[in-house]
This record gives C-alpha cells, structure tokens and sequence, in this order.
C-alpha cells in the first residue's frame, strides 16, 4: 500500500523544525534580505538544533534520521526563508559523498564534525566551462607522491565563503576522460576563496567562488576510486542535491498560497472579497494541485532514497515539477495581489526572486527533462 502521510515521530520532528524556525530564522529575515549573506548566528543556530546532521548516522554524532525527514525539515525551513534552506541543503550535499563512497577513516574524519557543523560542506562541481556540462570543467589533477596537486576555479558554489570542506570535481591532467573527486580543507596549501557572487533571490544563503593553485591534497581525501569521481559527485548532487531544491520549492509554494488565500479573502472589489471571483478560484486551485502533486513527488523520490534504492530520476521528475511550479505559482502570487504585489516590501516579491534562483541550482530544467526522456527512450 502506498502511504505519505508522516508516522508521528515525524510529525513531532516537522513541529519542532517549524517552532524553531519561527522562533531563531524568522527574526532574522529582514537582515538577511538587506545583508543578502549567510548570518553567523543563523548558521550557530542551526547547528544548536542539530540540523546540520539530520541523515548522517548517531555513530558519527548526526541524528540518524532519514532522507525524507530531511525533506521535512527543508520545506519548513523554506517556508520562511528559503535562503536559509538552500544553506542548509548544500551543507547536505557536501556530506552525502563522504558519508555515500567515503572509507572508514575519512567516515571517522570528517562525519562527527560536519554533523555538529564544527566543519561546513559544500560540494564544488561547476566551472565557467562546466555548468550542465560537467565533462567541460578545466580543474586538473595530478598525483605527485602521497598528494593530488589541483589547479583550477571552481564558480557559483554555495556555501563557498563560509565552508571549510569541499567535495571538488577535478581532471586528471594526462586522461581528459578520467574525472576524481577529492575532499579538500580550506587549510590546504594552494586553496583560496575567489569573489562572492549575489544572485537575485535565496538571499541568507553565501554564494562564491574557490581558487586551486598547486593545491596540495593528502592522497588519502580521493572519494571513492581514482577516475570514478564523475558517479561520485553526480550521484550526490542526482539525489540530495536535487532532492534538497524539492524541500525548497515545497516550502516557497506553501507560504506563497496561504498568503495568497489570506490576500484574496481579505481584499475586497466590488463590494466582494475576490476570493469570490473564479478566476482567482481557479488560480488558488492550480496552486494547491501543484503544491500536492510536488508533495507527492518529492516524498515519494525520498521514501525510494531511504529504503537505499536509486532515486535520481524520481528526483528529477520532482525538481522539475517543483521548481517550475514554485516560479508559477510566484507569478500568480504577485498578478493576485495587483500593484500591491510588485512593491519591494512585498512578500510575494521576495519568493518570487527566490524561486527563480531554484531554476539552474542541481541542474536547469532543461536537464532534468533530458535525464527523464532518456530513462523514458531506455537510453
Ligand atoms: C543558486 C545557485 C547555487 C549553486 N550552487 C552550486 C554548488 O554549490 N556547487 C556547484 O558545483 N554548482 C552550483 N551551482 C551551479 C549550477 O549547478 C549550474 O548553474 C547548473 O549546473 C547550470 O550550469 P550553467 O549555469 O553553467 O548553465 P549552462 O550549462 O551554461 O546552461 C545554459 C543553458 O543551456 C541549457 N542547456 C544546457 N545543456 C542542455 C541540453 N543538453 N539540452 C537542452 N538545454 C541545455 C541550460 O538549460 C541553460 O538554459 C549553483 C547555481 C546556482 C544558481
């Protein structure tokens, strides 16, 4: 039988998730528009609540909850600040390689910190010559002794200016076809953060870019098997990465309709409040369609995720769906409430700037429907 309403140890999780968030992430909404940048008490507090750790394993200090209690808690997050979200999410993006193809001794290493968010993750894959295109990256590797030596510029990575472990993505320097992936501190000799970028919404959430020069890394931080580094940094970001953009899209489509419902019902043309009218009828039922079908799209791909079988195209399908519904349902958000709508202080305003920054964050749409039509052909 197939079943996604929450058992009740996970109701309990979402209303704390959500006490928590109205209570520490809340306040801070206003500066972290004005700041556009990650808030350090936000990022304390979400260490306090132990989020940062919501799937890794007890044995390595996390909660020991699964993927789609991760989901929960990054749809309620999202349902305030989705910038605060997409942080968190990343965070995740960061472990899920370590904790998915690390060995026992980079387990014991970097898991207990990166659980209590004492280290911060991000995973660094893009380049200004590899976005979609991953096979395009220009970030060599190549092996001197017991170190990797690693060259290159990774852009656009959340999380940058404030993470101290990254997941990167490199090549080898004599083998174009052959791709590693490595963990690397920001200690390491050669590392170095480049500019922070700003990106229209998501603002809470620290953007920017990381320079290798002559890095050297320990030889004993190589993720998996030398060479098969592509499935290691793709299988993270084709499951966590875009199973964290769904938490984000879901909370963004939540808020934007109970906003919506209030805002018609308390607007009042012609005597009536335009809840009355079924042309915005119609609008707050798509909304609230999308929203449930996302729902059902997103939790299915992580009860798929937490029974440890493959999810990416689940996830694909729900990224897809999502995103483009939460941009959507912004647009109508903001028609609904009229000139009131397109002010800056709007609240409408600001989820729309967010939802589409979701677009191209874990792969453009564009992708995720070549990665559908593919499993669909049977390529
Ligand atoms: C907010 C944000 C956070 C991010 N965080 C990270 C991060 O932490 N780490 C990281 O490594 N990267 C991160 N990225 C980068 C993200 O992964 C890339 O933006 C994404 O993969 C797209 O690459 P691109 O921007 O280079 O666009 P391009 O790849 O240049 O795409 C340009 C256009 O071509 C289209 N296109 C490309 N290929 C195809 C195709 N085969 N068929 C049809 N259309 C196609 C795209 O859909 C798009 O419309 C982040 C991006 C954003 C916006």
């Amino acid at each position: 039988m197939i079943d996604f309403t929450f058992t009740e140890e996970q109701e309990i999780f979402r209303k704390k998730v959500a006490e928590f968030t109205e209570k520490k992430i809340k306040p801070k909404v206003r500066e972290m528009e004005e700041k556009k940048v990650a808030l350090p008490e936000v990022v304390e507090a979400l260490k306090d609540e132990k989020l940062t750790g919501i799937f890794i394993p007890k044995e390595y200090n996390g909660l020991g909850l699964g993927y789609t209690e991760r989901l929960i808690a990054l749809e309620e997050i999202a349902k305030v600040s989705p910038g605060v979200a997409m942080m968190l999410q990343i965070f995740g993006l960061g472990i899920e390689p370590i904790l998915k193809f690390g060995n026992d001794e980079q387990k014991q290493k970097y898991l207990p910190g990166l659980a209590v968010g004492e280290k911060l993750a991000t995973v660094a894959v893009t380049e200004a010559t590899g976005g979609s295109d991953p096979t395009g990256i220009k970030t060599t590797y190549k092996k001197e002794g017991d170190f990797y030596i690693l060259n290159g510029r990774k852009i656009m990575l959340t999380n940058a200016p404030i993470a101290n472990t990254f997941v990167v993505l490199a090549k080898d320097s004599e083998n174009p076809k052959a791709f590693s992936t490595l963990i690397i501190e920001d200690t390491f000799e050669g590392f170095r953060r480049g500019k922070e970028w700003h990106e229209i919404g998501l603002h809470g959430c620290s953007v920017g870019e990381i320079l290798l020069e002559n890095c050297k890394v320990p030889a004993s931080n190589l993720l998996g098997q030398e060479g098969k580094g592509m499935r290691v940094a793709m299988s993270a970001i084709g499951e966590v990465g875009r199973g964290g953009m769904v938490g984000v899209a879901l909370g963004i489509m939540d808020t934007l309709l109970k906003i919506t419902v209030n805002f018609s019902k308390k607007r009042i043309l012609y005597g009536k409040p335009i809840s009355n009218l079924q042309t915005i009828q119609n609008k707050i039922a798509e909304m609230r369609l999308d929203l449930e079908i996302g729902r059902l799209l997103g939790y299915r791909a992580t009860s798929i995720q937490d029974k440890g079988q493959r999810s990416d195209l689940e996830f694909a399908m729900a990224k897809y769906f999502t995103t483009e519904a939460a941009q959507k349902a912004a647009k109508m958000a903001v028609d609904i409430q009229g000139g009131y709508g397109v002010t800056e202080e709007a609240v409408v305003t600001r989820f729309l700037r967010d939802s589409f920054v979701l677009g191209p964050s874990a792969g453009t749409s564009d992708i995720m429907k070549v990665i559908i039509a593919r499993a669909t052909i049977g390529k």
